[in-house]
């Protein structure tokens, strides 16, 4: 266990000290000895490079519990592309730094051998449209699974009372509410509002790794979502005819998507037409990153 020397956080008084753990017997140590106390405790499981979306959904976890654990774990079972892995931006004394500020009281930084030791072979495997489709057409289902997996033994781990996630990421927070309910886990899910740049691009690791003019670009993504989102409101019940005029407000705007879809908000499926608010998602390569995004949009 490290303990990082603080300095007192003058709203509250006393120094907020955050332990950072890189073992599961100290991270259990840790927060087994808040719960005997009574704390409720809260996780943010993050890939690091924090940002302020990460950091609202720890603002979010200090309002709401007692002690907040904060994984930092780039979890390589989720990436299908190694130069991805290779290239996904470390900062940890920086990351930890933001989420002590944030209220983060346990960082859980393990390196890969302690979260996947040898002999480790078990999956968390869950099926259907809400892996298959979109992110899981592209990056393959094995995508969510590695979510699903890392999740699950984060949820093991730490045996949070609460567990924070963005609406940044629509389709793994519907993965992680089906892994929940399908394995009876008691763990409330609270998902947070996406984080977005003054101009309207979602806050994101990747988005440091744009260059001035694909920064510029990178706002096509949002700028096709508004543009479903005003097709609906203005009369538009055909979900391939509201994501074409979304896909042509992204192509203008020097940005091809991979997808731009509306699909049913809790289990990923495409409707055949807009009659109920539905979730507009969209992914798109940029430079030498691939963002995605997503709006909720509703017939008026
Ligand atoms: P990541 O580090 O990208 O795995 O993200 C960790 C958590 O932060 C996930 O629950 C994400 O959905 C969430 N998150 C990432 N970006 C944002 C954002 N712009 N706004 C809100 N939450 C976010």
């Amino acid at each position: 266990m490290v303990v990082t020397s603080l300095p007192v956080t003058p709203a509250i008084g006393y120094a907020i000290v955050v332990n950072v753990v890189r073992t599961v017997a100290a991270l259990r140590a840790e927060v087994g000895a808040s719960r005997t106390g009574g704390a409720s405790i809260g996780l943010v499981p993050t890939m690091g490079a924090l940002h302020e979306g990460h950091l609202s959904l720890i603002r979010r976890a200090a309002a709401c519990t007692d002690l907040v654990v904060v994984s930092i774990f780039v979890n390589p079972t989720q990436f299908n592309d190694p130069s991805d892995l290779a290239a996904y931006p470390r900062d940890e004394s920086r990351d930890v730094e933001l989420a002590r500020q944030a209220g983060a009281n346990v960082v859980f930084c393990p390196p890969p051998a302690e979260v996947y030791p040898e002999g480790f072979c078990t999956c968390v495997r869950i099926d259907g449209p809400i892996t298959e489709t979109l992110e899981g057409a592209v990056r393959g289902p094995a995508h969510f699974w590695g979510v699903a997996t890392v999740v699950a033994k984060l949820f093991g781990m730490v045996q949070p009372d609460v567990a924070f996630f963005g609406q940044k990421d629509a389709q793994q927070c519907v993965v992680v509410r089906r892994l929940v309910e399908d394995l009876d886990l008691p763990i409330e899910i609270e998902i947070c509002p996406t984080v977005r740049e003054p101009d309207g691009l979602a806050m994101s690791s990747r988005n440091v790794r744009l260059n001035h003019d694909e920064r510029a670009r990178a706002v096509a993504l949002v700028e096709g979502l508004r543009t479903v989102a005003e097709a609906i409101a203005a009369g538009e019940r055909d979900p391939r005819e509201a994501a074409g005029a979304g896909i042509a407000s992204m192509t203008e705007r020097g940005v091809v998507p991979e997808y731009l879809a509306l699909v049913h908000p809790d289990t990923f499926e495409q409707p055949a037409v807009i009659d109920r608010r539905l979730i507009a998602a969209v992914a798109a390569p940029v430079g030498p990153v691939r963002l995605i995004d997503n709006l909720f949009v509703e017939p008026v």
